[in-house]
């Protein structure tokens, strides 16, 4: 008898497990291909909200930008709730990889020393990195920084960049708007940074500041995700692939892009 109710007890376990299992599935929901458990509606995106015009704090301290744009499309979309945290750019890998962010969202460039680290999405933005001088410099190009101040932000593809220039005097910044008030102090010669940034930077400084037509290279911004969290990766792409066909990334860029008055405050 005894035996009978311990077995009785173990098959409603079991009949609300299967219960629980047949439940409405992510289609029901409308949020299919959810990357993190359906019962946690937060996504944590890490970024560092010094890089207008894809993060930046807003005069009201909230957060604003294309990235932060894209993903409160794509938490709309798939009914969860952004939370963002605004930590050093050098920190976002480490923040992904340890759990403390899902993803990483920071204009961040996809490189090849990163994939080691760290799995990132299908590109979402073509961007380069550019050379800002004072005007009238005798900097004119890539060869002219040899030997040369070059102010960068610390662990950014603009200091990997600049590093590997001979004889460069490397001055390193949290923040890219530090290097280029740096620059506007005449303590570098040079600053290496994202194009858009730039544009955004140097609008606050036009009357001392220009940016030089070559551009250094052509590279790619990406999310990052936890090597192995496929499920996030699925979703995201997928997020990804539906914001550049519907015409939400078109929206949001026009928003942001030529605005870099508003984005540099
Ligand atoms: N695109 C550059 C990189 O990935 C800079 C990004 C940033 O400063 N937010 O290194």
């Amino acid at each position: 008898m005894k035996k009978m109710t311990s077995f009785a007890f173990l098959l409603s376990i079991l009949m609300s497990l299967t219960l629980i299992s047949c439940g409405p599935t992510e289609k029901d929901t409308g949020a299919a291909d959810v990357g993190i458990p359906r019962h946690v509606k937060k996504l944590v995106m890490a970024t560092n909200a010094e890089f207008p015009p894809f993060e930046f704090k807003a005069e009201d301290g909230s957060f604003q930008g294309i990235d932060i744009e894209i993903m409160q499309a794509i938490c709309k979309a798939t009914g969860r709730e952004l939370v963002v945290e605004d930590i050093a750019f050098d920190s976002i890998i480490p923040a992904v990889n340890s759990g403390k962010a899902d993803c990483g969202v920071a204009g961040m460039t996809v490189t090849e020393d990163r994939l080691r680290n760290i799995d990132f999405t299908t590109p979402y933005y073509e961007a380069f990195q550019v050379i800002v001088v004072v005007k009238g410099s005798t900097i004119q190009g890539t060869d002219d920084l040899k030997g040369k101040r070059i102010g960068v932000q610390t662990g950014t593809t603009g200091d990997t960049l600049a590093s590997d220039i001979e004889g460069a005097d490397m001055n390193r910044f949290s923040k890219g708007v530090d290097a280029i008030v740096a620059l506007t102090q005449n303590k570098v010669d040079a600053v290496v940074i994202d194009n858009e940034p730039a544009k955004a930077f140097v609008a606050k400084n036009a009357d001392k500041l220009v940016i030089l037509e070559e551009p250094l290279t052509k590279e790619s911004y990406a999310m990052a995700v936890k090597k192995g969290n496929d499920e996030l990766l699925a979703l995201l792409n997928k997020q990804i692939e539906r914001i550049k066909t519907d015409g939400t990334l078109d929206v949001i860029r026009a928003k942001y892009e030529g605005t870099a008055d508003a984005a540099a405050e």
